[in-house]
């Protein structure tokens, strides 16, 4: 599991992260939902290792990963815009994080293969990144990810540069599979639908804070403040 004990980030003396407190179990989905500049991000990144953190503790399976380095957390990131390498077919974007922990090619082209099909891009092995939609993008970039095993999957706004149609069949397609998977996962969004549609819990953040840390049930029914019942609808 993953957890984050009074975690706090500041940028330029300005107090992104207040006091963050999270606890996410095991193979369970949450969703981080909150506006622009909230702090989402951020969050993300601290929990990858992509920055430092200020004050607090994240940990990983009960152990404090404060103090190790992003590669060797177990933890892996999807960003909003893919990052592909344009320069790769399909099949090497997927293998590239084995090849750079000198995974052996046999071995390599296996994992490749089974995350090929798992992500359903069997026809598409050798196409490059400009020859495929959005959603096919965002797939390989997931495979990409999960190619060296990761406990933890972050997933930050992955479904914000897709067209409607696609965004739901890829929001279907990643509950799908992280069910599969059952891998912990957070996914960081400013849509409520899609927070409802896809989480086990939802995190309520504003300003660096977690509001409300619940189930979209609770959220609904027994909001904690004005603020989160201004989210979620019921008591304005
Ligand atoms: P969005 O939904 O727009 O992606 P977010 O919730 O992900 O927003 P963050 O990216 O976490 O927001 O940023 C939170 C705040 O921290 C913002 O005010 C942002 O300007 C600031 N911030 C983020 N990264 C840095 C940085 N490297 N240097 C300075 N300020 C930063
Ligand atoms: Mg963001």
């Amino acid at each position: 599991d993953v957890k984050l004990v009074n975690v706090t980030k500041s940028f330029n003396n300005i107090n992104v992260l207040k006091n963050i407190n999270l606890d996410i179990c095991e193979g369970q989905i949450i969703s981080l939902l909150g506006p622009s500049g909230c702090g989402k991000s951020t969050t993300l990144k601290l929990i990858s290792g992509m920055i430092d953190i200020d004050g607090g503790d994240i940990l990983i399976d009960n152990k404090s990963v404060n103090n190790i380095a992003t590669g060797k957390r177990d933890v892996g990131i999807v960003f909003q815009d893919y990052l592909l390498f344009p320069h790769m077919s399909v099949f090497e974007n997927i293998e590239f994080g084995l090849k750079m922990r000198k995974v052996k090619k046999d071995v390599r082209a296996k994992k490749v293969r089974e995350l090929i099909e798992l992500v359903k891009l069997t026809e598409y092995e050798n196409k490059y990144p400009s020859e495929l939609s959005g959603g096919q993008k965002q797939r390989v970039a997931i495979a990409r990810t999960l190619a060296v095993n990761p406990k933890i999957l972050l997933l930050d706004e992955p479904f914000s540069n897709l067209d409607i149609n696609l965004r739901n069949e890829m929001r279907e397609f990643v509950s799908d599979l992280q069910k599969k998977l059952n891998i912990t996962t957070i996914l960081v969004t400013h849509d409520k639908e899609e927070a409802l549609m896809m989480s086990d819990k939802i995190a309520v953040m504003l300003d660096g804070e977690i509001k409300q840390f619940d189930t979209p049930n609770n959220l609904y029914e027994r909001p904690n403040s004005k603020a989160v019942a201004n989210i979620f609808g019921e008591r304005n």
